[in-house]
């Protein structure tokens, strides 16, 4: 089949290496200069994988087939851009998003360690004891590498005979044709097109803003205190720091930064818009995380990466089949982990037709 993949995030990127692999003729489309998109929800320098899901179980079990599909993705890249530091987690309040983070794993089987305050601050020293209840260890998570695995996704394709179309913004699709134009009035016509636009699918497909909103956040780029250098560049990824901000932690692995985010940080928004950091933005999200760690004034802000990314109402991942069109997202903030398996499963789905099955999967249910 000719199948057109429009948008080079880990979704669309995944699904192209898993078309090509699998014989079909691919043309990814990418509107940015460069892949990856250093806006995009793709674009930064890491993302957590963990095995912690706090309500969410199905995406707890399903995480076996996603270290799978990475290990597929590795070893055809030949190299892994996957530091396993393992996953803390942090209660502060009971059943705070920290708390619910253990049940679960409790609920999957999934061993941890568990450390009393005192304990937890003598192995992690950022942390302010008095402010924690308890924390945890899972080994079944780290780092990913997004910016890494893009460009040697990119790569990857273009030696396999793939087509890569970057600074190609597709601006309409004619979905019962298979035709999509670009910005420049180039037309094409595929048998199938796979649209994993993120956080601009509405502009392409104005019909999905049912199922999915648009949002604003950014994150922040910290330097810590000097003492605690060696305690940050040795740390987990943390999943969840306790309390109501829904923050979690990627600590310096592998030559990129100490980075904090929350989920309370994201705003309804168009993508492009407010794109610029708010003056005072790094510092408003750094004074998030105390608690529960200790000497937050002594990090300095070294930068703010605002980003665009979609949601759907119950956070489950999204696919729609319109036409010849599969339009798909691994969206809702916690996607990045699954994505060379959701190439895999999209990809089976566009040459087997089981739209149907596809969506079943990326609910999890
Ligand atoms: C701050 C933040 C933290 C996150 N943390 C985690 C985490 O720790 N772990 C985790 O698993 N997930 C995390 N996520 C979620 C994860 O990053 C996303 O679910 C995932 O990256 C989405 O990938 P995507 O390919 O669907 O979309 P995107 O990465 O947004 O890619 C879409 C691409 O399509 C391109 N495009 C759009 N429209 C067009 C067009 N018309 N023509 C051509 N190209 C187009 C864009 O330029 C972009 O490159 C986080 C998200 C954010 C924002």
């Amino acid at each position: 089949m000719r199948v057109a993949v429009v948008g080079a995030g880990i979704a669309g990127l995944s699904t192209a290496w898993s078309l090509n692999r699998r014989g079909h003729r691919v043309t990814l489309f990418e509107q940015a200069p460069q892949i990856p998109n250093l806006y995009a929800a793709s674009g930064d320098q890491h993302r957590i994988i963990r095995r912690a899901y706090a309500g969410a179980d199905g995406y707890a079990r399903t995480i076996s087939e996603a270290f799978e599909a990475w290990e597929e993705l590795w070893s055809d890249l030949g190299r892994r851009h996957y530091a396993p530091c393992g996953a803390l987690g942090v209660s502060q309040t009971a059943e705070d998003e920290g708390d619910d983070y253990l049940k679960g794993l409790d609920r999957v089987g999934s061993a941890y360690e568990l450390y009393e305050p005192a304990e937890a601050a003598r192995r992690y020293p950022f942390l302010d004891a008095g402010t924690i209840r308890y924390a945890y260890v899972n080994r079944e998570g780290g780092a990913l590498f997004p910016a890494r695995i893009a460009a040697d996704l990119a790569r990857l394709l273009r030696d396999r005979g793939a087509m890569i179309r970057d600074g190609a913004e597709v601006t309409a699709i004619d979905a019962d044709a298979g035709r999509l134009t670009l910005a420049d009035g180039e037309e094409a016509s595929f048998d199938r097109i796979v649209v994993s636009a993120g956080a601009w699918v509405l502009k392409l497909l104005p019909e999905l803003a049912e199922s999915l909103a648009t949002y604003r956040t950014a994150v922040v780029y910290l330097d810590p205190p000097d003492d605690l250098r060696a305690a940050w560049q040795a740390a987990p990824v943390i999943v969840d720091v306790g309390g109501t901000i829904d923050g979690y932690v990627l600590p310096p692995v592998d030559g990129t930064g100490l980075k904090f985010g929350a989920g309370i940080h994201k705003r309804p928004r168009q993508p492009g818009e407010e794109r610029e950091p708010r003056p005072g933005e790094g510092e408003q999200l750094r004074d998030y995380f105390s608690p529960p760690f200790a000497r937050i004034a002594e990090y300095r802000v070294d930068r703010v990466v605002t980003c665009a990314y979609t949601f759907t109402s119950d956070r489950k991942f999204f696919s729609r089949e319109i036409g010849k069109v599969t339009a798909v997202s691994a969206c809702s903030g916690h996607g990045y982990k699954f994505g060379a398996a959701v190439g895999r499963r999209v990809a089976a789905a566009v040459e087997s037709g089981d739209q149907a099955g596809l969506l079943r999967w990326l609910k999890a249910e």
